[in-house]
């Protein structure tokens, strides 16, 4: 079943698609039978007073909370639309914050039972000044984040330990149970020429534990193409050793394009595909 299991509208301020239904006309085009419509859900209105950074990194995240309502109406009439051709699941990709996990869960009690499908992502991260944009660009990301833990690696320790963390976190029945790229702290890699952005014996180890985790509580894992068309990562989230140890564990793993523009619908999917069971 050639399904895409992550993918963005207009819906969503920092990407550049005019319309999903041109998303999803491509996605039939391309042969895809299954295609999730994973919009980054709103994030909590009061977070924005726990930022470092640019407050405008928060607020062009997500859609506005008063967006919701619109984005299920709209997405339910293209699902209809299209039912004949692919079958599109509608949801979010839901943003794990430790500080709000009282806020999201209400959330996702609110609109979960709308919710077809869903991936749970770390995007923050305690930085410098407050929450941190892991995925902005390499220099805040030195600035807000490798500054605050001291190294890359630390850095990287940090951001899997979030996300181990938020595949514990109690976030009610609706929670997602898809992983999104869980190696989104590798999307700057090669823009640090003098650090070592290698996995250390420490994240090695925390991996290992991870997975099993992640098998035992029946979790996805998001194996995200986009991270191979950033020019300092070139690499899929998570990288092909782990995805390989993920199949080991016997975890499922789905391909997700990340779209955020009509020319990356289906984009590296033969090569991550190759690679899934
Ligand atoms: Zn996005
Ligand atoms: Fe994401």
């Amino acid at each position: 079943m050639k399904h895409d299991g992550h993918t963005h509208t207009e819906y969503c301020p920092h990407g550049t698609v005019a319309d999903v239904e041109e998303l999803v006309q491509r996605a039939i085009a391309l042969g895809f039978k299954r295609y999730s419509i994973t919009e980054h859900a709103p994030l909590p209105p009061d977070g924005l007073a726990d930022i470092g950074g640019e407050p405008e990194i928060w607020t062009s995240s997500t859609m506005p909370l008063n967006d919701v309502r619109h984005y299920f109406i709209h997405m339910e009439r293209l699902k209809k639309k299209y039912a004949a051709d692919i079958e599109l699941l509608v949801g979010f990709e839901v943003d794990y914050l430790a500080g709000h996990r009282h806020w999201t869960t209400d959330f996702l009690n609110e609109y979960g039972p709308q919710m077809d499908d869903g991936i749970l992502s770390v995007h923050f991260l305690d930085g410098v000044d407050g929450l941190r944009c892991i995925d902005y660009q390499p220099q805040d990301y030195a600035e807000g984040i490798i500054a605050r833990y001291g190294s890359f690696q630390s850095a990287q320790l940090a951001y899997y330990r979030m996300i181990q963390d938020s595949l514990m976190a109690d976030l009610g029945p609706y929670k997602p149970t898809r992983l999104g790229h869980i190696s989104l702290c590798q999307k700057f890699q090669l823009a640090f020429p003098d650090e070592d952005t290698s996995l250390s014996a420490d994240s090695l180890a925390l991996i290992d534990t991870l997975l099993t985790q992640i098998k035992a509580k029946r979790y996805t894992l998001d194996v995200n193409a986009a991270g191979l068309f950033k020019p300092d990562c070139r690499d899929i989230y998570p990288p092909e050793p782990l995805i390989r140890q993920a199949r080991q564990a016997g975890i499922p793993l789905i391909y997700g394009s990340d779209a955020h523009d009509l020319a990356d619908v289906g984009r590296g999917y033969d090569i991550v595909s190759a690679l899934l069971p």
